[in-house]
């Protein structure tokens, strides 16, 4: 099938770009012949669209600019199971195996808006799926510190973002709920699945005048997605966005 040939050949030009090469080079030169690039795009459409229509919800009519460029340039396709490749730049979330998705493009973009990450920001992803979150994020921080509690995507999602030349995202296999003590504090921590409160080692972990986002509710029904921060002085306050469905936390804790 010819997305699958391609996708293999995108691969392999990752693979042989220079070690010093970041990832919006491997990006820019992957687009260079990137079947997907007008898929891609009308992606970007589509999330711009869904963010008017939520206008009401998150208070803007539009996401930041460097949100927008850094989801025109993560190549989704490579995040998804081969046999869903088609419907990668669908604007809807897909299955990746062991019961669990990634998200819709509009939702990680959205995250990703809310947590105002800066160039130089050290983040923090509980729940690492498909990685797609955390190439989102990589494109635009420092540093990407991401926790999965399913060991096979742990390690598939750390091969991808090798392949495709992400080498500022660490990733663990493990129950996030903890947080990643070692590397804290982070300016910004994103939860991608359904917690029923907000685990207090993550608050412990935010850096005072950091942000988290993250969906918070019964698992299977819809959850809320709030944007919690902490104030310079450490005062947590937390703010409703819109109500999401994410697949729910696990583990013992
Ligand atoms: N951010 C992902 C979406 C992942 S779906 C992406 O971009 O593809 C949520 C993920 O959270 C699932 O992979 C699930 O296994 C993981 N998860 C659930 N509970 C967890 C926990 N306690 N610690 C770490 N990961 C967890």
């Amino acid at each position: 099938m010819r997305p699958t040939v391609t996708a293999l050949a995108a691969l392999a030009l990752a693979a042989l770009l220079p070690f010093a090469a970041g990832p919006a080079a491997i990006s820019a030169a992957a687009a260079a012949d990137d079947p997907f690039a007008d898929a891609r795009a009308a992606m970007v459409r589509a999330v711009a669209l869904d963010a008017e229509q939520t206008a009401v919800w998150i208070g803007k009519s539009a996401l930041a600019p460097r949100v927008m460029e850094a989801m025109g340039r993560v190549p989704r396709h490579l995040f998804v199971p081969p046999e869903l490749q088609s419907l990668a730049y669908e604007n809807r979330p897909l299955p990746i195996g062991y019961g669990q998705t990634i998200s819709q493009p509009y939702i990680v973009a959205l995250m990703t808006d809310l947590l105002a990450p800066e160039p130089g920001d050290m983040a923090f992803e509980l729940g690492t799926g498909s990685a797609y979150q955390a190439a989102v994020l990589a494109e635009l921080v420092a540093e990407v510190k991401t926790i999965e509690i399913v060991p096979p995507l742990a390690t598939n999602a750390a091969r991808r973002l090798e392949l495709l030349g992400y080498d500022n995202v660490e990733v663990r296999a493990g129950d996030g709920y903890h947080g990643w003590p070692e590397h804290a504090p982070f300016d910004v921590i994103v939860v991608t699945a359904a917690a029923s409160h907000v685990p207090p080692p993550l608050i412990a972990q935010l850096r005072p005048g950091g942000r988290m986002v993250i969906p918070v509710g019964s698992p299977f029904l819809t959850q809320q997605l709030l944007l919690v921060e902490k104030g310079t002085d450490g005062t947590v306050t937390s703010r409703q966005i819109l109500p999401v469905i994410f697949v729910p936390l696990t583990g013992g804790h």
